[in-house]
């Protein structure tokens, strides 16, 4: 895995996703922000939503935003808690591998935050095997 420094753009992804946690944080409904950045360079803001039976990643909300927006290239996303930076879970990892293969992902690191390509963090994607995906 090819770990990169970040640049003054990464940065404010990181603090976009720190930022809306301060400001917006809401008890026992959700603990995780997420910032992505989008083709057209805009920044999206995802929130983790908590219910008694479904949890949705700051992820997806944050690409959903995006998309609502009409934006269809992803270029880099952070997430964060009220105190630290996170790596995507599993299923974010294929969600963002899935709608943008290029992109890149901040994460936590020993040495502090740095960015990886998302095809770092899932190197073989889930491949559906039904005969409507032209295999
Ligand atoms: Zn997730």
């Amino acid at each position: 895995m090819q770990y990169r420094e970040l640049n003054g753009s990464d940065r404010e992804l990181v603090d976009a996703a720190f930022e809306a946690i301060r400001r917006n944080h809401w008890p026992d409904h959700h603990h995780v922000r997420a910032a992505v950045r989008a083709g057209s360079g805009k920044v999206y803001v995802g929130v983790h939503l908590e219910s008694p039976g479904v949890d949705v990643c700051a992820e997806w909300s944050a690409v959903g935003s995006a998309a609502a927006a009409g934006e269809r290239e992803l270029t880099c996303i952070a997430a964060s808690s009220r105190t630290a930076l996170m790596s995507p879970c599993g299923i974010c990892r294929e969600l963002l591998h899935y709608f943008s293969p290029q992109m890149d992902v901040i994460v936590p690191t020993d040495e502090g935050p740095r960015k990886v390509k998302i095809t770092d963090l899932l190197p073989i994607p889930y491949a559906d095997p039904s005969p409507h995906n032209g295999q």
